[in-house]
C-alpha cells in the first residue's frame, strides 16, 4: 500500500513553506507508515495509513486539515512521488530569492 489514503488536493496540495520546514525535521520509522517526527518545537506522531488515527497529532493537521510538515517528513521517508516531485519547485523558489 502507498499513501493513497492522503487526498493531496482536498488538503490544499503540497505547500512549499511546509515542505521547506519538513526538510529540517527528523523522522524515526516506528512501524509501517508510522513515524516519530522530532526536531521541531514539539515531537509528533504520524500514521500514514491507519484510518483509526489522525495522520498527525499536531494542530496544523488536526485543526486546519493541512498536510503538515510532519506528514511531509514521513512522506519523504516513504519516497512519496507527489512530495518528491514538488522538490524542484522548492529549489526553484530558493534560486529565485
Ligand atoms: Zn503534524
Amino acid at each position: 500500500m502507498n499513501s493513497a489514503l492522503i487526498d493531496f488536493d482536498a488538503a490544499g496540495g503540497v505547500d512549499l513553506d511546509r515542505l521547506e520546514r519538513s526538510l529540517g525535521l527528523r523522522g524515526e520509522r516506528v512501524g509501517i507508515g508510522r513515524y516519530r517526527v522530532t526536531g521541531g518545537a514539539h515531537d509528533h506522531w504520524v500514521d500514514l495509513y491507519s484510518a483509526s488515527h489522525p495522520r498527525c497529532d499536531c494542530g496544523d493537521h488536526l485543526w486546519r486539515d493541512r498536510i503538515c510538515k510532519h506528514i511531509m517528513a514521513a512522506l519523504l521517508r516513504e519516497g512519496n512521488e507527489r512530495v518528491l516531485t514538488t522538490l524542484p519547485r522548492l529549489l526553484a523558489r530558493v534560486h529565485a530569492a
